[in-house]
């Protein structure tokens, strides 16, 4: 076949796929009408490894807009159109997701004054991609549904478990392939292939990863923190000396992986914060000019400051205390795990103000004839009593407010 070799995906993996009715309806589009449906890419893959994509792509020759409106009869979902790429996304209400690319036929010049060739943007789109395993089509077309187009031995690769790229100026053509690389290599457990390998550690030596578009470096690193193993990746990065081309540290924090697991646990959703754990350990003025160059908000900015801040404090003040006391949870975990010397005490606080500590609450006070700021500064004072242990019970509060209210009316 002038398509490589002929392969059928087994019907197997269809049915226990969570697309098969969308796959399914897609077929039939194509023979009611004159289309032609191919998957590429990622979600090909992993069909083909049984394991589950939320991304669909497809290729569409003929009419995307009667694809687009023949899925939304039929699946509540929402269309987002990019006319400028030709292409369309319908977000399913299952955090399922389907990109849709028409593919019109190309003409252009091969070198050498050969005649012009046709080949339909299918052939362009697999040619572009990053590692042969991505570089898989699968046809949707009634005749010959589930058949795989294997250009590059893509096939071959996913049996040995290998990753690699098309052609020798892959990471120099797009040094953001070396981060997908690694992504890929450690969430699918695969190598890479011996002379792919060869080329990513030049790539890297020769500081190719600097040359990523700070708004595109900022992308990948938020796409590494969601990997189901971020801590592997960043390992793994750190191994192959790319991490300081992309991050203000050469190396991760001591015990990094404990530490940045405890935060997944209990902060999955803040990945900044994931990311101040990350460079915790990074020069204050480098980390500082790195979280600005890559745009994070100025309250990451003044979070890391406070970080570098407590990182070797050797005793909290009591003024301290009070200012930890108004910082967000998410942050006193962070900070407990940053500051070498009083990381047990920041926990202390984190693990008071979970426990509702103090007892007596504004509106408490309120109801004993208090008002204005000494409000706060009472509910800092318990804070305090309890950080102490000093005090354990909500009697206990309520005996020393009446202890301040008796020693103020003296
Ligand atoms: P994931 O599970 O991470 O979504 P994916 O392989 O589906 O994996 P996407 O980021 O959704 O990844 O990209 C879709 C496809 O686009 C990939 O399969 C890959 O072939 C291709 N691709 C993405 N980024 C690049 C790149 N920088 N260079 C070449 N091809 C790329």
């Amino acid at each position: 076949s002038p398509l490589g070799s002929i392969f059928q995906i087994s019907e197997e993996k269809i049915k226990s796929s969570p697309w098969k009715e969308i796959l399914e309806e897609l077929k039939n589009l194509t023979s009611q009408y004159n289309i032609s449906i191919y998957a590429i890419g990622g979600f090909v893959r992993d069909l083909l490894l049984g394991q589950s994509n939320y991304d669909l792509d497809i290729v569409v020759e003929g009419d995307i807009q009667l694809v687009i409106s023949k899925i939304i009869d039929k699946w509540q979902s929402k269309v987002i159109t990019h006319p400028q790429f030709g292409t369309s996304e319908i977000l399913l209400n299952d955090r399922k997701r389907i990109d849709i690319a028409t593919a019109r036929i190309e003409y252009y010049e091969e070198p050498g004054s050969l005649p012009k060739v046709e080949r339909s943007s299918l052939w362009l789109d697999l040619k572009r991609r990053d590692f042969t395993i991505n570089a898989l089509a699968m046809s949707l077309n009634e005749e010959n549904f589930g058949e795989i187009i294997d250009l590059y031995g893509g096939l071959e690769d996913l049996t040995r478990k290998e990753l690699r790229v098309l052609h020798n100026l892959s990471f120099i053509e797009d040094p953001t392939r070396i981060l997908r690389g690694v992504r890929l290599e450690v969430r699918l457990g695969f190598n890479f292939e011996e002379k792919t390998f060869k080329l990513l550690k030049e790539a890297i030596e020769n500081g190719f990863l600097n040359k990523i578009a700070k708004e595109r470096l900022k992308d990948e690193i938020f796409l590494i923190l969601q990997e189901p193993q971020p801590e592997k990746v960043l390992k793994r990065l750190e191994e192959l000396n790319a991490l300081s081309y992309i991050l203000p540290v050469k190396r991760l924090p001591k015990n990094f992986e404990k530490k940045n697991q405890i935060l997944r646990r209990e902060f999955p959703e803040k990945l900044e914060l994931h990311i101040l754990n990350i460079i915790s350990e990074a020069d204050t003025e480098e980390g500082k000019k790195w979280l600005q160059d890559l745009k994070f908000p100025k309250k990451v900015l003044y979070q890391f400051i406070l970080l570098k801040k407590y990182e070797n404090t050797n005793t909290l003040s009591e003024k301290d205390i009070k200012s930890l006391l108004d910082l967000p949870n998410d942050l006193l975990l962070l900070l407990s795990l940053t500051a070498k010397k009083i990381g047990k005490n920041i926990l202390r606080i984190k693990l008071l103000k979970e426990k509702g500590v103090p007892y007596l609450k504004g509106e408490d006070l309120i109801n004993m004839g208090f008002k204005g700021k000494i409000i706060g500064d009472l509910l800092k004072k318990l804070f305090l009593k309890h950080y102490y242990g000093e005090v354990k019970s909500k009697e206990d509060e309520e005996k020393i407010i009446k202890e301040f209210i008796n020693s103020t009316q003296l």
